[in-house]
């Protein structure tokens, strides 16, 4: 896996332009920076001196204090009672979907006798967390009650479920309803917190949605969210190493399954990666690799360690053991993108990103 710093903070600069000096960057580092290393994404992003960080468990919260960020830290999930007290004394920010929830940060602030900050989630239709958009005038007050003490109720968000699908309206729809529960909430405060409601497709179409804070993933590490809408640079390439090239005869047949068979005399090259290393099964007989600057197909099941690629069409001898092939990324004219992978594996490009393996070495540029 080959990292380029450079790019990471590019595409955060890109970030900065759309959305305006006046709008708070909170790039989304979870689950290990979307699987390229926290420590270096951090590292390559805090020149561009970002709000803070947002993350989704505890653990990953420790992480970035571990490695000596001192910036804020927003936990964008419901996080288990038994690790409440941990977070706080993190001073790591909890984002708060139940009154229920909110009881237990007061507990954990009395206990250690500290601040507590949280940001309250307004569900606007994902479903998975957040109070109810429509209930505001309930949950409102009580929220206003329990934040009087130590605990300081810094923002309010929502997150969009459609923001990726340029056909759908819904991301129009949740912004409105968003609004609504900011309205019915403005008695509370003055309105004096911090709202937030984009991730990246979010941000690329509704920049005037970007309120307070933006809250960036996949963008920054070089996922496109849909075409016709700014995209960023490359960050991540996936090479692996030619360790076999055969010639075999009309009929072999290829890996577990059989599920390949030799139409006439054909060249094959063995890859050393496979499944293991977080390359998709479903690439197996319908996803691609470069080799030489060309795409030859990735031929039978993969393996967790190997994966053959058919190179008849190849010039005889050109491909030799320990040839650099592509997997993700460009290879002179042609490219492999995140989303292809993505597209053929019926997944999407945060998922291939994330499940790339520890057996992979990160080589950062
Ligand atoms: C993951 C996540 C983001 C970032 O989403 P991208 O599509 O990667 O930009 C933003 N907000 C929340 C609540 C998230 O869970």
């Amino acid at each position: 896996m080959e990292l380029s710093a450079p790019a990471l903070r590019r595409n955060m600069i890109r970030v900065r332009e759309l959305v305006g000096s006046d709008v708070g960057i909170l790039p989304v580092v979870k689950a290990d920076g979307y699987g390229l290393g926290v420590a270096e994404v951090v590292a390559a992003l805090e020149p561009c001196e970002p709000w803070g960080y947002a993350i989704e468990t505890v653990a990953e919260g420790r992480r970035l204090r571990s490695l000596g960020v001192r910036r804020p830290a927003l936990i964008l999930a419901p996080v288990p009672p038994g690790e409440v007290e941990a977070a706080v004394a993190a001073e790591l920010r909890l984002a708060i979907s139940s009154i229920e929830a909110l009881e237990r940060v007061n507990e954990a602030a009395a206990a250690l006798a500290r601040e507590a900050i949280i940001h309250v989630e307004i569900d606007t239709g994902i479903g998975r967390a957040g109070f109810d958009w429509r209930q505001v005038g309930h949950w409102g007050p009580e929220v206003d009650r329990l934040t009087n003490g130590r605990v300081r109720w810094e923002g309010v968000y929502s997150h969009f479920f459609s923001a990726s699908d340029v056909e759908s309206n819904a991301m129009d729809i949740q912004g409105d309803r968003f609004k609504e529960a900011l309205r019915g909430l403005s008695g509370q405060r003055d309105g004096r917190w911090i709202e937030h409601i984009c991730n990246s497709p979010g941000l690329l179409r509704r920049p005037d949605l970007g309120l307070g804070l933006v809250r960036p993933g996949i963008f920054i590490y070089g996922g496109r969210t849909w075409p016709g809408l700014p995209e960023p640079e490359p960050v991540v390439r996936v090479r692996a190493r030619v360790v076999l090239v055969r010639e075999v005869p009309d009929g072999t047949t290829l890996g577990y399954g059989a599920t390949y068979r030799a139409r006439g005399k054909e060249r094959w090259a063995t890859l050393g990666i496979g499944y293991g290393d977080g390359i998709p099964r479903a690439l197996g007989n319908g996803g691609a690799a470069l080799v030489q600057g060309r795409r030859v197909p990735i031929i039978g099941r993969i393996s967790m360690g190997v994966t053959v690629v058919d190179i008849t069409e190849l010039p005889e001898s050109s491909v030799k053991s320990g040839d650099e092939v592509t997997i993700v990324g460009e290879d002179g004219s042609e490219h492999i993108s995140l989303e292809e992978v993505a597209r053929i594996s019926g997944s999407i490009s945060h998922e291939v990103l994330t499940r790339l393996s520890p057996r992979l070495p990160r080589v950062w540029l």
